[in-house]
């Protein structure tokens, strides 16, 4: 089976998010149940210089943009560990930028220009570099119109009749949504503008064009499933969800343990594991303590959040019980994201005024957050909603407590400290169901109290470690649904 993943993310090539971890990993994963997978993404300036070996194919290309026609080269590569091709869509004027989608607070005005233009780079490279093509597996908004394009400009293509789409929801929130003059520059007809198709409230659409025209469509966690079928997760996407619930698939993403693994990671001060974590974990903390500037006392509890400042994430909640926090508890926090002004203002400000107990770092640094992850007794992920979340599955394995809202895939990951949840062996967190800073504050006290009972805390802490959200069984799982839908187009059933 040859699956073609289009992406604009991958580690370690670039990232942004857990949908550069997922493509990352999961390719590798595929490829041990003897699927055959390559990758195209754009060639971001971040892929090109992020260290990985790089090579001309010396195949030059011209997709048409409206009226103008754009030239661009194919490079190839192969995601590290792994003989998985890669094939990165080189477009200086595009891509060549200081980031993959927005800068400072905005999104990069031509972004339908250039992912319409890698949606056709991708489909034209299965024909240029001849790449066996079964089904493309096609991630977020950016990669929307390429179901849309196989039926309707390629669908009489000779070769691109039979290849079928999986389109994977990372986030329903980013929809690439464009004003509709747009169209123009997709070539695909007007007559595909409808309510029913392209268009949503008088916009270009991306994400809803792949929710129609998908052969199957999944997201990356059961409950998130669920959600995203009713308002207010749906973001009023619930008529189409609804309508191909019977298409769509939860798959819960795994957890990279090549990457993501406290006894080989490369970052620590001190490897350490389930059976013997307890010094290990104590180097890692005094470590933090003093890369962030804060004392380094081993008794006092560290919280955790790492992430981008964004609404969804709950941020706000976090510094909401902040500032109330960090003046009466004995407690140090460490906080590390990128994102909105307002939050790292906010943010910043209460690290100002407790600079003993807040230590933040503003910017991306993924070497910081596995030492965090390493390092913190506890960690925070107040969610508004969260499609599946990977921070949580990673400070499982490094020993640090997840406190999370209950919703997507925090909700099918966290099970909840009661005493039933502590007697029956489940518990590996705290998790609350209001996204308000009193229920934020609330299971933090409860997961300060426990951290206050030894022998609690420490049957959470080996209980999350010792768990398997590895990537085994979700690429199990996308090997079912890519069968499932190859045989259904192979019937000329679907959409
Ligand atoms: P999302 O994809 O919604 O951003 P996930 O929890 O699925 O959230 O994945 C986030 C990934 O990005 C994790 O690997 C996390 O460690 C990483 N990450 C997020 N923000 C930062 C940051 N500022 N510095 C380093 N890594 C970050």
């Amino acid at each position: 089976m040859n699956i073609l993943f289009a992406t604009t993310e991958a580690a370690p090539f670039c990232k942004t998010g857990g949908l550069g971890d997922v493509c990352g990993a999961l390719p590798i994963e595929l490829a041990k149940l003897g699927v055959k997978p390559t990758l195209i993404m754009p060639g971001f300036r971040h892929a090109l210089e992020s260290g990985v070996k790089i090579e001309p194919t010396g195949v030059m290309f011209e997709i048409p943009i409206g009226r103008k026609k754009v030239r661009g080269e194919y490079l190839r590569s192969t995601l590290p560990g792994s003989d998985v091709p890669v094939y990165l869509i080189e477009q200086h004027s595009y891509f060549n930028r200081n980031e993959l989608y927005r800068e400072r607070d905005t999104d990069y005005q031509d972004n339908c220009e250039r992912f319409v233009f890698f949606n056709r780079a991708v489909l034209d490279a299965v024909e240029r570099l001849e790449l066996d093509t079964d089904l493309i597996h096609c991630h977020d908004w950016p990669t929307g119109l390429l179901p849309a394009y196989l039926k309707t400009i390629y669908a009489d293509r000779p070769g691109y009749n039979q290849i079928a789409t999986l389109f994977t929801i990372h986030n329903l929130a980013y929809q690439g949504s464009f004003w509709h003059w747009d169209m123009e520059l997709t070539g695909v007809g007007w007559e595909y503008f409808n309510w029913q198709q392209l268009e949503f409230y008088g916009q270009l659409n991306f994400m809803k064009s792949a929710l129609v025209f998908a052969d199957a469509l999944s997201t990356v966690s059961p409950r998130y499933a669920e959600e995203i079928k009713s308002p207010p997760m749906s973001c009023g996407l619930e008529g189409v969800l609804r309508h191909r619930q019977h298409d769509l698939f939860g798959v819960l993403n795994g957890c990279d343990y090549a990457v993501w693994n406290p006894a080989i990671d490369p970052h620590l001060a001190q490897n350490f594991d389930a059976a013997n974590y307890a010094a290990g974990k104590a180097a890692c903390k005094a470590a933090l303590q003093a890369e962030m500037g804060l004392p380094v006392r081993p008794e006092v509890p560290m919280l955790a959040a790492i992430g981008r400042l964004a609404e969804q994430k709950g941020f706000d909640l976090i510094a909401d019980v902040l500032a109330r926090m960090a003046q009466q508890q004995d407690a140090q926090w460490v906080l590390l994201g990128s994102g909105d002004k307002k939050y790292q203002d906010a943010l910043a400000g209460i690290a100002r005024e407790y600079p003993e107990r807040v230590a933040l770092r503003l910017g991306f640094d993924n070497a910081l957050a596995h030492r965090i992850e390493a390092g913190a007794d506890m960690f925070l992920m107040p969610s508004r909603y969260e499609p599946c979340g990977l921070n949580q599955m990673y400070s499982l394995k490094y020993g640090t407590v997840p406190i999370v809202r209950e919703t997507g895939g925090l909700a099918d990951t966290i099970t909840n400290l009661s005493e039933k949840t502590l007697s029956d062996g489940s518990a590996n967190g705290f998790s609350f169901a209001d996204d308000s800073p009193y229920a934020l504050s609330m299971a933090i006290d409860r997961a300060l109290r426990a951290y206050g009972q030894p022998e609690v805390w420490r049957q959470l802490v080996t209980t999350g470690m010792n768990q398997d959200w590895s990537w085994s069984r979700s690429a199990k799982r996308y090997v079912e649904i890519y069968e499932h839908t190859l045989a259904r187009v192979e019937a000329g059933v679907g959409v």
